[in-house]
């Protein structure tokens, strides 16, 4: 029904795309491109203005100055009615006197579909969301997972080009939201169908996308994969909403080692900063190495501070003895228990030198 990813030319063409509410800013010459098929999570901090960006997408709201084109179409003023999307809400927002079918078949209705079409449609969407048993109940009778569930079919009723998410899992509990997030992607996998969702949870976005674009301050910040998203984060803001982070503070000694708190870190690469320029080195807690250390470039004796059990590891504060450095580390249970690591115990830890991202610090 849908083509698949991997066709070169952009599904979703933005470009230089500003939305001004009076005085404000909410977003700021927005370019970004979306291939067919792709799921793209838009990620950012509350007011970033990433649901400023769907409604623009939409429709439902219209971009001060910028242009969409959508499948070769531009779509920039276009009414709501004419643009080719289903979109899924936070609230659900099904109607609540109408039976759970009635709601997935209304937009079939109302595109003048017959009354077999409709019922045949129906049944295969809600067949297709696992709930082909519900369709004579109405919303209020339903879980909120399943509720969302019956959003989606609403939204993929009439086969758009585009699925529009905003934040459609917020409202639910923890362990359903789980595991709808991983219906969602199987789905749209499956159907290929290229996918905008809003969220302001990291996990969410790490799990289910293709790429995430985040958004601060109504600017990109980054677009990337998960994966380059966490490991090569473009700037601090990046690497502190995106996991967690030692954010470590020091002065550049040469193009590729810096002074932190007494401690010298290497790091790879050189930068193209004056020594004594203040920079900023993160490091994920998770690429602290204590196992199978030997002397090198970032090898240090720690002494081990506070241990928090998190269940399937322990999160450590190290010291690095002869400086004032702490570092937060998550250490393995078999490390922590192979190791004897313990608080007050010293043992040789790594802070490998690929794993440092360096940002030279706002003078
Ligand atoms: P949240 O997760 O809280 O919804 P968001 O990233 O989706 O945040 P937006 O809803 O896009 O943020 O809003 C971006 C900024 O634009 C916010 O500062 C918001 O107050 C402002 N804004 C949004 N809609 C309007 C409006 N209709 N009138 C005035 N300001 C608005």
């Amino acid at each position: 029904m849908y083509a698949t990813a991997g066709s070169d030319d952009p599904y979703l063409v933005i470009r230089g795309v500003t939305k001004r509410f009076g005085p404000f800013t909410a977003l700021q010459d927005i370019d970004l491109d979306i291939h067919k098929g792709e799921f793209v999570s838009f990620l950012g901090p509350s007011g970033c203005g990433k649901t400023t960006l769907l409604r623009a997408i939409s429709g439902l709201d219209v971009q001060t100055t910028g242009s969409i084109c959508q499948g070769g179409r531009d779509i920039s003023s276009l009414p709501v009615s004419q643009r080719d999307f289903g979109i899924v809400f936070q609230s659900y927002a099904l109607f609540p006197n109408l039976k759970i079918k009635d709601n997935v078949g209304y937009g079939l209705v109302s595109a003048g579909k017959s009354r077999k079409e409709i019922a045949d449609r129906v049944m295969y969407l809600l067949g297709m969301v696992g709930l082909a048993d519900q369709a004579e109940k109405y919303p209020s009778q339903l879980s909120g997972g399943q509720q969302q569930r019956v959003s989606l079919a609403r939204a993929l009723a009439l086969s758009p080009g585009l699925l529009l998410l905003d934040e459609p899992l917020s409202a639910l509990d923890a362990r359903v939201r789980a595991r709808l997030r991983g219906e969602i992607r199987e789905l749209q996998q499956r159907l290929g169908i290229t996918t905008i969702m809003v969220t302001h949870d990291q996990e969410e976005a790490l799990t289910m996308s293709d790429r995430i674009v985040v958004m601060s301050k109504g600017r990109i910040e980054q677009i990337g994969t998960p994966d380059e998203v966490y490991r090569r984060p473009a700037s601090p803001f990046v690497a502190d909403f995106v996991g967690r982070m030692n954010f470590i503070s020091g002065k550049l000694v040469d193009g590729g080692a810096a002074d932190c708190k007494g401690a010298m870190l290497r790091f790879v690469g050189e930068l193209p900063y004056a020594p004594g320029t203040p920079v900023t080195i993160c490091l994920r807690p998770e690429d602290v190495v204590v196992r199978e250390v030997s002397a090198g470039s970032n090898v240090f004796d720690v002494d081990v501070g506070v241990m928090e059990f998190m269940g399937n590891h322990f999160s450590t504060t190290l010291h690095v003895q002869g400086s004032n450095l702490n570092i937060s580390a998550d250490l393995s249970m078999n490390d922590v228990r192979d190791l004897g690591i313990k608080p007050g115990a010293r043992v040789l830890a790594s802070l490998p030198t690929d794993r440092l991202r360096v940002f030279a610090s706002a003078a």
